[in-house]
């Protein structure tokens, strides 16, 4: 078995370890494989091995890949988006994940109207107030998603976060709480368009505290290709 197939037999593992943990299904957690940095030839291998939901932080990167890998390949964009790239991922992506401007949201509108699509957004919350991250505050969250609910070319399928760096992933155990809470708070309101049943929480350090609290999709890249090399 290749490398990046043990890694992720061992991921899966522990995803369904972590869901019956916590009463849930392992059917009910989206493992998302990070291609971010990796060939094209290296994430055939997880598409192989029946992962065919692959994140991307950047939009070039997806342009890349898009056709070399061919059909079949469910692309989310996790990084965050600048609105004038809208128009290159619009009919490429299922679902982008970071989406935390009206000014972004707007230019998704357009752009889905045009192709006639309704695109799959999450909201990206910044849970843990960092200033070096993107994305809304807990308290904007529901002022924010009653403006999206207006757009018919947006479904707000719910919340993503990037919980901070940590050594202890407990350490970040009261984040993935407070979003789980935020989305049961923010679903209770009823809001016309709006139920949220996605949590996009947890990447390769903390994926399994974030299933505990109740992730859907964890974002796993180093989990299963290895640490990424950024030089080429
Ligand atoms: C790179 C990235 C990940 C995956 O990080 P790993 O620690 O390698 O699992 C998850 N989410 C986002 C938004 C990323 O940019």
């Amino acid at each position: 078995m290749s490398h990046i197939a043990e890694n992720i037999k061992a991921v899966e593992a522990k995803i369904a370890a972590a869901a019956r943990r916590s009463g849930r299904k392992k059917e009910g957690i989206l493992l998302l494989a990070v291609s971010k940095t990796q060939s094209v030839d290296v994430i055939r291998q997880a598409v192989e091995c029946g992962l065919t939901s692959l994140g991307e932080n950047k939009v070039q990167e997806i342009m890349d890949k898009y056709e070399p890998m061919g059909e079949g390949i469910h692309w989310h964009l996790i990084g965050h988006l600048q609105t004038n790239k809208v128009k290159y991922i619009i009919d490429k992506v299922d679902m982008i994940h970071a989406v935390e401007s009206l000014k972004l949201a707007e230019e998704i509108e357009r752009r889905a109207a045009a192709k006639g699509l309704v695109m799959d957004i999450l909201v990206e919350v910044n849970m843990a107030d960092e200033d070096s991250k993107y994305g809304i505050t807990p308290k904007n969250a529901e002022e924010f998603i009653r403006e999206l609910a207006k757009k018919e070319h947006l479904r707000v399928r719910g919340l993503m976060t990037v919980a901070p760096f940590v050594e202890n992933p407990e350490d970040n155990r009261e984040y993935f709480r407070q979003m789980k809470q935020l989305q049961v708070d923010i679903n209770a309101k009823k809001i016309d368009n709006i139920v949220m049943d996605v949590l996009s929480m947890g990447m390769t350090g903390d994926y399994e505290v974030a299933i505990e609290e109740g992730a859907t999709i964890v974002r796993v890249g180093t989990g299963i290709f290895g640490e990424r090399d950024y030089s080429k």
